[in-house]
């Protein structure tokens, strides 16, 4: 096992550029997901901190320099922050293993690099914007500004907690606006310093908050209805996305949701299944099966069912579960206890169903320092009725399940049949049967012979429950802007 920090955090909100001394004793604990071990005392924020929080947030909107200051300059502050990031990805990927349970080399490879670049991509994206006017006719002089639309409340969830919490935070400062952010209660950790990452970038005080509480009843239902903030980013659970909306609709505040999903990932029978094995193995148990993006149902033409069935059991069965600081380990635990229980229930739907078991569903050996951790075993199910519990509902662990078909219709029935529509996964050799496919699957990406491949520009989100608006490039710029429309007459 490699060095890990083991010395308990305190960790505070970090409110008008320093952090804060709650203003109650009341607080909560962080666990290693692969130990219980107790990895940090945080305080909680009440409505008093969260107002406090809102507004500095609202006074470094209205009072600048942050909204006013040269739009280069802004971009450097924030390039700045993602330089930061990048000389302390060690500490954070650190951190994030140790908090969410996933694998170090990942965090240190992907994710964390991927949170600089969130911000450095959308730095650069809004400078070079164009600044063009084009004339009306002669007598009128017609132009559009985009405003910052004030401030921001980023709520997050704890599958990717930094890389999710820049990706909003990006945008949302390049175009001016100010921010209170609150990450998971269950994986604060790298959240928590980008208070101080934007200070030491230069950014102004109260520009970035960040606040540390529950949801419902807590600091996240403050954030949605604190009269401050006018616009709300939420990434997480489809239900939450549901209450916030009403709490966000007395005041009107602008909404953006990222939600939940069960993806279709179909396998056809003309598909290389050297690639596709592989990457559905990915998409199936990356993260502990803990994203949003989850292959999680696997539809698989009949005429290669029984192939497929078995390369990809003993695919999983080569998957090596354990400890998240080792750097040959390929998944970890499930987040937290709560989840672990959730997950878990599934085993045994799945039985009163009628699945039946392939591979997993049960604790993996594990030596003796990981005895009390979440763990669970890539558990493979085959269920033929896709109208059951496991093949509708987002079970967000490492289960996933194993759907035959004998057509195209069919697949595409299946794979619509559902209430989610974050993204789509289509293998094929055909390239009409690929493109026939991706049109029809009702979802916001489509991914032919891929998986988890993205470009920053492209648009983010979901059909159906899996979403409202879309983040990426111009997408995530429109959310965190007002257009305003100026004719001004000549004469
Ligand atoms: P969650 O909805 O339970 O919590 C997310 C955040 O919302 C947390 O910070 C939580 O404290 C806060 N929250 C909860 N109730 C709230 C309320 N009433 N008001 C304000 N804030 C509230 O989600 P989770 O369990 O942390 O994350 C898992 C979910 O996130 C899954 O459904 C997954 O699919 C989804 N997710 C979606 C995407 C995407 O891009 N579409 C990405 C990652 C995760």
């Amino acid at each position: 096992m490699e060095q890990v920090q083991t010395r308990v955090k305190e960790v505070k909100s970090f409110v008008d550029g320093e952090y804060l001394e709650s203003s109650t004793d009341a607080k909560f604990d962080v666990y290693n997901p692969a130990t219980q071990e107790i990895i940090a005392h945080v305080q909680e924020a009440k409505e008093e901190e969260v107002d406090r929080a809102c507004r500095a947030a609202r006074k470094a909107f209205e009072e600048g320099p942050w909204r006013t200051m040269p739009l280069s300059e802004r971009c450097q502050k924030l390039r700045r922050m993602a330089e930061i990031i990048l000389e302390r990805k060690e500490e954070l990927a650190r951190l994030e293993a140790m908090d969410v349970g996933k694998p170090y080399p990942v965090a240190l490879e992907k994710e964390i690099p991927r949170a600089a670049n969130n911000l450095k991509f959308f730095a650069d994206f809004m400078e070079k914007q164009g600044a063009e006017v084009y004339p009306m006719d002669e007598d009128y002089l017609n132009y559009t500004r985009y405003e910052p639309v004030g401030v921001a409340s980023l709520i997050t969830p704890w599958n990717l907690p930094f890389m999710l919490t820049t990706w909003k935070l990006g945008p949302c400062l390049a175009a001016g606006n100010t921010a209170v952010i609150k990450p998971a209660e269950v994986t604060p950790l790298t959240v928590s310093l980008l208070g101080e990452i934007a200070k030491e970038a230069g950014i102004p005080d109260g520009v970035v908050n960040v606040v540390h509480g529950f949801g419902p009843g807590s600091a996240g239902e403050y954030m949605t209805t604190h009269p401050d903030v006018d616009l709300i980013s939420f990434t997480g659970e489809t239900a939450t996305g549901k209450s916030i909306m009403k709490s966000g609709a007395d005041s009107l505040k602008k909404v953006s949701f990222e939600l939940g999903g069960k993806a279709a990932n179909i396998i056809f029978e003309d598909a290389n299944l050297d690639k596709a094995i592989p990457t559905s193995l990915q998409a199936a148990f990356m993260n502990s099966g803990q994203v949003c993006l989850a292959g999680s149902r696997i539809l698989v033409q009949r005429s290669i069912f029984d192939e497929f069935v078995e390369r990809f059991r003993e695919a999983a069965a080569s998957f090596k579960v354990g400890d998240p600081q080792d750097s040959g380990t390929n998944m970890g635990p499930l987040v937290s206890k709560e989840h672990y229980e959730k997950v878990t229930s599934y085993l045994k739907v799945a039985e009163e169903e009628g699945a039946t078991l392939v591979h997993g569903g049960k604790r993996p050996e594990l030596p003796e320092h990981l005895k009390n951790g979440y763990y669970l075993e890539p558990t493979i199910y085959i269920q033929e009725d896709p109208k059951a519990r496991i093949s509708q509902e987002e079970i967000f662990g490492p289960v996933v399940t194993l759907i035959p078909f004998e057509t195209e219709e069919e697949a595409l029935e299946i794979a619509n049949d559902t209430d989610y529509g974050l993204n789509g996964v289509v293998w094929t050799d055909n390239l009409q049967r690929a493109h026939r496919v991706s049109h029809h699957v009702r979802a916001g990406t489509i991914w032919v012979n891929c998986w988890f491949v993205r470009d920053l520009r492209a648009p983010f989100g979901g059909f159906n429950q899996s979403g409202v608006g879309r983040e990426g490039g111009h997408h995530s710029m429109e959310f965190f802007t007002e257009a305003k429309n100026i004719c001004i007459a000549l004469e």
